[in-house]
Parts: C-alpha cells; sequence; structure tokens
C-alpha cells in the first residue's frame, strides 16, 4: 500500500477503503493463495479447505458484492472505489481476486435489467449471502470456441457457419439448453449460478447468442473436473455440461437483438477489470523485488547499488504505473457511458497483463536462483502472469479486436 497515488481527488473513504482491502489480501489471502498453490486442484475445493476459509470472510465483508449496487444490497461503491478494492485483492491473490470477482457475475449481470424474478432469485440472495455457499461464474468459452467468442463487431462472430457447442432454444415458457462449455469457466465446478452466454440463432453465428442468468443446481446441469494448471492455482475451473436444461424465460437478461451489445458493455467491463488486477499483481512483483535488492550482496556490495539493477527497477515501476493510469481510467469511463470505447478497456487488459507478466519476470531475474524457488512470492506471480495473458481473451486476439475497431471508429467525428 505504500505508494504514491497520482489522484490528488481521493477521499478519505477511498483511501481506507484501499487500506482495509490491503490488510485483508495481506494477512488473509497471501497465506491461503500460497497455501492452496501447492495443493493438487481436488483439494484446493474440498470442504475444509482455506480456499472456503478465504470466501467466506470475502463474503463476510462484503467483497462478494463490489461490482453490485447498493440498491440490490451491494457495497455501494463508485467505479473508482471498485479499482481500489480490486487492486488490493489482485495483490493479495490474482487468482483469489478473480474466483471473488466472477462469483458476482450473475447477480452482476442480471443487475443489468429490471427482471423482478432474477432480483428475488439471484441478486438479493447472492448479496445476502455470508457463508459463500452462493456461487457464481460467467461461462462463454466452450471447447472449440475460445478467442473467437470474445470480438463482437468483428467479421468472424456473425458467421453462420461456425456452430457453437452450447444452445438455448425457446420452448413455451421456457428455453431447454444444450451443449457445454470449457474447462477454463472460472468456479466452473464449484458455481451454484452462471451468467450463461449460449447461442440462440444459429443463423447469426456468434452473435445470434443470449445472456442467461440461471441456476446450476437443476436437472440435466453436470460439471467436470477442476482443472489443473501452471498459474492461478487457487482458481477453481472447470466444465459444465447442459443436457435438456430447462430454463424460465426470465432467466434471459439479454436475447439475439442486444446480444452483440451486451457483450460489448461485459467485455468492457471484464477487461478493463483485468487490467485493475494485473496492476495489483505487477505491484506485488515489483516491491518484492524492491525489498530483496535492498538487501541481497553481490560484487562486494547490494544489488540496489549496481546501474543495471536500477534501470530495472525504473521501467518496472513504470509499467505498474502506467497498468494503474489506463486500467482504472478505462473502467471509470466505460463504467459510466451507455456507450463504452471497448478498445480503452482493451488496452487495458492487453498492457496490463503484459506488464504483470513482465514486472514478474524481471522480478524473477533479480532474485536470481531464489526466483525460482517456491519459497519465494515472485516465482508464484510469475505463474499467475502468465495465465493472465490468455485469461479473459488471449492478448494476440484482443489486440486483433482493438485494431479491428481503430479501423472502424477513428478518428472519431463526436
Ligand atoms: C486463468 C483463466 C481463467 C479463465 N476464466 C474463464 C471464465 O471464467 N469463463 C470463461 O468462459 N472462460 C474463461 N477462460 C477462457 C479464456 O477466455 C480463453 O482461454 C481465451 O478466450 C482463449 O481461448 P482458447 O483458450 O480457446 O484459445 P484459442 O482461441 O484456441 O487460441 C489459441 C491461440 O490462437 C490464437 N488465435 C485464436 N484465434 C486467432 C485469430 N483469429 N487470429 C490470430 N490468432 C488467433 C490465440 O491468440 C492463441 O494464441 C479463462 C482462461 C484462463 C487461462
Amino acid at each position: 500500500m505504500d505508494y504514491l497515488d497520482l489522484d490528488l481527488k481521493l477521499s478519505k473513504e477511498d483511501i481506507l477503503l484501499k487500506k482495509t482491502a490491503n490488510e485483508f489480501a495481506r494477512k488473509v489471502m497471501r497465506p491461503i493463495a500460497k497455501e492452496l498453490d501447492e495443493m493438487t486442484p481436488e483439494q484446493v475445493i474440498a470442504t475444509g479447505s482455506p480456499f472456503w476459509e478465504f470466501m467466506r470472510k470475502a463474503y463476510a465483508l462484503g467483497y462478494h458484492a463490489i461490482l453490485i449496487p447498493e440498491s440490490y444490497g451491494g457495497m455501494d461503491l463508485t467505479s473508482l472505489q471498485q479499482t481500489l478494492i480490486y487492486e488490493e485483492l489482485a495483490w493479495g491473490s490474482f487468482g483469489l481476486a478473480v474466483a471473488l470477482a466472477v462469483s458476482s457475475f450473475p447477480a452482476f449481470a442480471a443487475s443489468m435489467t429490471a427482471e423482478k424474478e432474477l432480483i428475488e432469485k439471484i441478486i438479493v440472495p447472492f448479496c445476502e449471502n455470508r457463508d459463500a455457499s452462493f456461487i457464481g461464474c460467467w461461462a462463454i468459452t466452450e471447447p472449440e470456441h475460445g478467442s473467437d467468442t470474445l470480438i463482437p463487431g468483428y467479421p468472424t462472430f456473425s458467421d453462420p457457419d461456425i456452430p457453437s457447442n452450447c444452445v438455448a432454444k425457446p420452448d413455451g415458457d421456457d428455453y431447454i439448453i444444450n451443449g457445454q462449455k470449457a474447462a477454463w469457466v472460472s468456479c466452473g465446478t464449484i458455481a451454484t449460478h452462471a451468467a450463461l452466454f449460449c447461442q440462440i440463432d444459429p443463423r447469426m453465428g456468434h452473435a445470434g447468442g443470449g445472456l442467461f442468468a440461471i441456476p446450476l443446481n437443476i436437472p440435466g446441469v453436470k460439471k467436470g473436473a477442476p482443472l489443473n494448471k501452471m498459474g492461478q492455482r487457487d482458481l477453481n475451473q472447470g466444465e459444465i455440461f447442459f443436457d435438456n436444461v430447462r430454463v424460465p424465460k426470465y432467466c434471459l437478461i439479454a436475447g439475439t437483438d442486444a446480444y452483440e451489445a451486451m457483450l460489448e458493455i461485459t467485455l468492457s467491463a471484464t477487461t478493463s477489470l483485468m487490467g485493475v488486477l494485473s496492476t495489483g499483481l505487477a505491484r506485488a512483483a515489483f516491491e518484492e523485488a524492491l525489498a530483496y535488492v535492498k538487501q541481497r550482496n553481490q560484487g562486494g556490495r547490494l544489488l540496489m547499488n549496481h546501474k543495471n539493477v536500477q534501470t530495472k527497477l525504473f521501467h518496472m515501476f513504470s509499467k505498474v504505473e502506467l497498468s494503474r493510469q489506463i486500467s482504472r481510467a478505462a473502467y471509470v469511463f466505460n463504467q459510466n457511458t451507455s456507450t463504452p470505447a471497448e478498445e480503452y478497456s482493451l488496452i487495458a487488459k492487453v498492457y496490463g497483463t503484459q506488464a504483470a507478466f513482465e514486472v514478474a519476470n524481471d522480478a524473477v531475474q533479480l532474485f536470481g536462483g531464489n526466483g525460482l524457488s517456491k519459497e519465494y512470492l515472485v516465482e508464484k506471480l510469475f505463474r499467475d502472469a502468465r495465465a493472465s495473458m490468455i485469461e479473459d481473451g488471449s492478448n494476440d486476439v484482443l489486440a486483433i479486436s482493438g485494431g479491428h475497431k481503430m479501423i472502424r471508429h477513428y478518428p472519431r467525428r463526436d
């Protein structure tokens, strides 16, 4: 938390929120994330695992409802305050911060409508939940579709010859869902509810999708095994299968007419949030490296007294600061406009995750051999950062999407 915040307008309340979140990240998240990192994916989610201790403590503080408006029982935070807290949580653990954020997605998505049933069945119970028995996820990636599901507006997005792996068909007052979502769904195997993105009209390709908020403890839903992966091992992930799953029509938040626009709004929030979280991770790696070079002696002097170490530190610090500036700005702007400029969120995600990876990589380098040892936090930060460059859209594909938006929207005429 010992960094200079360039925002001179931060209120006392903003600073207090940041401080409280940092304390939680330091005292609760860091030690639990370290334990979870060394467990199997099954152990991570087993009853009695410290993962649940983290979730219960976070829910008790209301951190599960950061994104939800107060009128529904959420934390009543400005979008700037949301970024302040999320940066601290990701400083504690990127994977656990993601688990908490995705858990709110069904309620967050549902809060974009005023549908009474969704308010009563999903949003309010989620906000009131304190024992982490209500867990959400957002399920968009499919076995045969990753990147192509995240580029609304791109020509392939409306290609009818690209069939989806998960389809919802209207049936009277219900929809019937069949198919599957990929093993990458965060909180996939533990979620009780999902914000489900799936195809309704195949003639429109991915653009013919719908966004649903649904319970998962209903007939026909099955879960896969928890995924074993390199980084963010404290984040549960896994497949969700749908076999003739019947959900009422009120679960549909956006149908085919609004799907592309709704996805763009959602991605404007998620990708800039990824930038905010990456800032927390990058800052954690920078701080570890800074502390280390102040106490490690090499060549007759402390590492910090070598000039190349000083320039490396400067470039690491620059990346942390630049990541914060673009991520905060993009998130706050896009949360407070009805026509988000997604390209700025894309910069936040692509720059932020790349910066976090480079800073974590430099931190490992500065630690020398120790940087490869599990004794030191930077080893985990490096692996967590690597995963983030694919998470929520591979950076290469998001850059293609951003470039396509440049061509369509610039120079701006408004
Ligand atoms: C830690 C983590 C958490 C995640 N959480 C979730 C979640 O909560 N919910 C969810 O639904 N999904 C989640 N995902 C999935 C994630 O969104 C996808 O992994 C991502 O969109 C990439 O899809 P893919 O893995 O299928 O890769 P692919 O799309 O198969 O891409 C493979 C490679 O090909 C490149 N490529 C693909 N298309 C093109 C193209 N048109 N032009 C050029 N290159 C291309 C990509 O850049 C990439 O390098 C998560 C992933 C990770 C790693």
